[in-house]
C-alpha cells in the first residue's frame, strides 16, 4: 500500500550508527522512524566484534590518557588525510555519547584491562583505556522482536556459540589444553543448542550482537519505529532545497515526510562492484575482493548523489581492510571467514605465491592487508597462504578450521589444505616447494629463540595480543616443523569503507560546492572515516558510528531551527517544539500515518 508517513526524523539503516542516532533523537522527544532494507535489524554491526574505539572514555581518562596524546596518535595514522575539524568533533563527542549510552540507554560497556592500539610504536599510542566492548546480554529483553535481529556470522561461531571477547573467549580457546575449560565450553554449547532447538535461537547474545540487542532495546524503550524489508529509494526535498523526507519501497512503501531531516546510516559501498572498481585500486575488474558487510551496496551514495552528495576519497586507504577466505562449508554452502586474529599465533605464517613471507603476521588485519596489497601490486589478484604445522593446527586451528579434538574432516572439504610434507603441501597449493622449505627453515631458525629479525613479529604489546600470551619465549613465534602441514588461502576483504560521503563537522552531507545539504546527514560507514585511512585500534568503525550517530540525533532538531525562519515555520516546526526537546511532540512516539 502506498502511503504518506509523517515523522520528525527518518533514519536509513539499522546498524550502530543509525540506531545511535535514532535513540538520541527519540530521547530528545522526537518521533523517529528507522527503515532497514534487510529482513533483519542490526546490519554489519550485529555480526561484528562489537569493539568501539572511544578515546577519552572514563577508563582512559582515569589512566591519564590526554587529548594531546589522542590527537597525536590519530594524526600519526592519518598522515596527510588528518581532518582536524572531524577529529575534534569526534573526540569532543566521546565522553558525552558514552555517558548517554551508559546512563540513558542502559548500555553496559566493558573496559578491557588490555586492548592495545594497533600501532603501538606511533606517538600517543596506549595499551588500554580506549577500546571498549558491550557486555553479553539476554536477547529476551527484546520480547518477540528478538528474532528480528541479524543472526551471528555462523562461520565465526563454535557450532552456534559466539564466545564473548575477553575471559569467555580466552577460556574457550583453552578447551583443548584444560579440562576445566573443556567442561566450561561444553556447557556453553549445550545451552546454545538446547535454546536453539526449543526456541529457534540462543538467548545469550555477545559482541556486536549484544551491542545491537542493547541499542535496539533502548530504541524500543524510546518508542522508535523499526521497519525491516523497507528500502530508501530517493531523498526528497522542497523548492528551497531543504530535505523533506524520502521515498521508500518494500514492506512499507510510499513517502516519509521527516520535518527535521533524514539521517543516512546505510553503510558504505564495498558490496558494489562498480564502486569497488572505481575506488579500490586492487579491484579493477570487481572480482578481487570479498566483503562480509551487510547491505553496503552504495545506497548511501546513490541516495545523496542527486542532491550533490559525493564520495570523499581523500583518505589514504579507501576501506578498513581484512583478509578473508571465501569457501564452501561442510554442507557445500558459499560462505567466508574474515581472519581478524588467526595468524599472529605461534606456528602460523603467511606466504605469497613465491612462498616468501612478506609481512609481520601479527600486524592488525588492516595493516597486514596493506602489506599484501603492496606485495601483489604488480601481480594478477591479491592473495596469500597461511601455513601451519601440526602443532599449531592441533593447538589453535586456522580460523574456521577449529583445533583438536574436533574432527578435521569438517574443514577439509574446501577450506583447509593438508599434506604430509612441506613439499607435498607446496605441490597441492601451487607454491614452489624448495622456496617454501627455505622460507620455513629461515623462519624456524629464529622462531626457536623467539625472534623474527625480518619483520619484528612479536616485538610490541599489540603483536602479543594477537598471539598466545602463555607461549614462551615469545607469544607470537614457534617453529613450523612437524608434519602434517596445513594451508588456508586468504584474499582481500574489508570491514566497511573509509571513503564515504563528504560531510562537515555537523555530519551534514556536503554538496558539490562544499555546502551542507540542509536536513541531510550521513553517519557510520556511509560517511568518510574520521581516521583518514588509518586503523587506530579495536573498534575503528563502531566507535565513530556510535559517536557521530549520537551527535546527529542530538543536533538534528537544533539544525532545523537554525534554518531560515520562514522555511521552518512553513514546515510546521514551532519554537516551542524546539525548546521542549524532551517532550514527545505528538504525545506518542508512533509516526503519524495520513
Ligand atoms: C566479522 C566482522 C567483525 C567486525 N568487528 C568490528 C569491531 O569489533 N569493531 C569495529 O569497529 N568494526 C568491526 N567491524 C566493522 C563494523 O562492523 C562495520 O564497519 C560497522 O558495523 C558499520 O556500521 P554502520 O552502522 O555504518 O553500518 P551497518 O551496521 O552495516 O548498518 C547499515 C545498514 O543499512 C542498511 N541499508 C543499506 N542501504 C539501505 C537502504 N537503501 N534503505 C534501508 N536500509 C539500508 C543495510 O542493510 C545495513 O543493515 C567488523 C566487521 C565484520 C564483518
Amino acid at each position: 500500500m502506498t502511503s504518506t508517513i509523517k515523522t520528525d526524523v527518518l533514519v536509513i539503516g539499522s546498524g550502530a550508527a543509525g540506531i545511535s542516532a535514532a535513540i538520541k533523537a527519540a530521547h530528545q522527544g522526537h518521533n523517529v522512524l528507522v527503515i532497514e532494507k534487510d529482513k533483519y535489524l542490526g546490519g554489519t554491526s550485529a555480526i561484528s566484534g562489537g569493539w568501539g574505539w572511544l578515546p577519552g572514555n572514563k577508563q582512559g581518562r582515569a589512566q591519564g590518557d590526554t587529548r594531546e596524546e589522542q590527537v597525536a596518535y590519530i594524526k600519526a595514522l592519518a598522515g596527510d588525510s588528518f581532518n582536524e575539524e572531524q577529529v575534534n568533533s569526534f573526540l569532543d563527542g566521546v565522553p558525552e555519547a558514552m555517558d548517554f549510552f551508559e546512563q540513558d540507554a542502559d548500555i553496559e560497556f566493558h573496559y578491557a584491562d588490555k586492548a592495545p592500539d594497533y600501532q603501538m610504536d606511533a606517538p600517543g599510542a596506549k595499551v588500554s583505556g580506549r577500546a571498549v566492548t558491550v557486555a553479553k546480554t539476554d536477547a529476551r529483553i527484546l520480547g518477540k522482536d528478538r528474532k528480528r535481529m541479524q543472526p551471528y556470522l555462523m562461520a565465526y561461531t563454535i557450532f552456534g556459540y559466539m564466545p564473548e571477547i575477553g575471559k569467555d573467549m580466552a577460556t574457550i580457546l583453552e578447551a583443548n589444553v584444560s579440562l576445566k575449560s573443556f567442561f566450561y565450553t561444553a556447557s556453553k554449547l549445550t545451552k546454545t543448542w538446547v535454546e536453539t532447538i526449543f526456541t529457534g535461537r540462543s538467548f545469550d547474545r555477545t559482541n556486536g550482537n549484544a551491542m545491537m540487542t542493547r541499542l535496539m532495546y533502548a530504541a524500543q524503550q524510546q518508542g522508535v519505529r523499526l521497519w525491516t524489508s523497507t528500502k530508501a529509494e530517493e531523498i526528497l526535498r522542497d523548492e528551497d532545497g531543504v530535505v523533506t523526507g524520502a521515498r521508500i519501497s518494500g514492506e512499507h512503501s510510499g513517502v516519509v515526510e521527516a520535518r527535521f531531516g533524514v539521517i543516512i546510516a546505510a553503510g558504505g559501498f564495498s558490496r558494489n562492484k562498480e564502486m569497488r572498481q572505481q575506488y579500490f585500486p586492487h579491484d579493477p575488474n570487481g572480482d578481487n575482493h570479498t566483503s562480509p558487510v551487510i547491505g553496503h551496496d552504495g545506497d548511501s551514495y546513490f541516495l545523496a548523489k542527486p542532491l550533490g552528495g559525493h564520495i570523499d576519497n581523500s583518505v589514504h586507504q579507501p576501506s578498513s581492510w581484512g583478509p578473508i577466505t571465501p569457501f564452501k562449508d561442510t554442507l557445500r554452502r558459499d560462505t567466508y571467514f574474515p581472519h581478524l586474529r588467526a595468524f599472529g599465533l605461534p606456528g602460523l605464517i603467511a606466504v605469497d605465491r613465491e612462498a616468501q613471507r612478506f609481512a609481520n603476521e601479527s600486524l592488525s588485519y588492516h595493516d597486514f592487508c596493506i602489506e599484501m596489497l603492496k606485495n601483489d601490486e604488480n601481480r594478477e589478484g591479491t592473495y596469500a597462504w597461511i601455513i601451519a604445522d601440526d602443532k599449531a593446527m592441533k593447538r589453535y586451528g586456522i580460523g574456521w578450521a577449529k583445533p583438536w579434538p574436533l574432527p578435521q574432516a569438517l574443514w577439509l572439504n574446501d577450506y583447509l589444505k593438508k599434506a604430509r610434507t612441506v613439499e607435498a603441501l607446496a605441490e597441492k597449493i601451487g607454491l614452489p616447494a624448495e622456496k617454501l622449505k627455505a622460507t620455513l627453515e629461515e623462519f624456524n631458525k629464529h622462531a626457536a629463540i623467539g625472534e623474527d629479525p625480518k619483520f619484528k613479529r612479536g616485538t610490541l604489546p599489540f603483536h602479543h595480543f594477537k598471539g598466545d600470551m602463555k607461549h614462551k619465549p615469545n607469544p607470537n613465534l614457534a617453529t613450523i616443523d612437524k608434519g602434517p602441514y596445513y594451508a588456508v588461502r586468504i584474499g582481500m576483504g574489508d570491514l566497511g569503507t573509509y571513503s564515504g560521503l563528504a560531510v562537515n563537522d555537523r555530519n551534514e552531507v556536503l554538496d558539490t560546492q562544499g555546502e551542507g545539504i540542509p536536513g541531510l546527514y550521513a553517519v557510520g560507514t556511509a560517511a568518510v572515516s574520521v581516521f583518514g585511512g588509518g586503523y587506530p585500534g579495536y573498534g575503528a568503525n563502531i566507535g565513530p558510528a556510535l559517536v557521530f550517530g549520537y551527535l546527529a540525533g542530538r543536533d538534528i532538531a537544533q539544525h532545523a531551527a537554525e534554518r531560515a525562519g520562514h522555511r521552518t515555520a512553513k514546515r510546521g516546526i514551532t519554537q516551542q517544539d524546539l525548546a521542549a526537546q524532551t517532550v514527545p511532540l505528538n504525545g506518542s512516539a508512533e509516526p503519524a500515518r495520513v
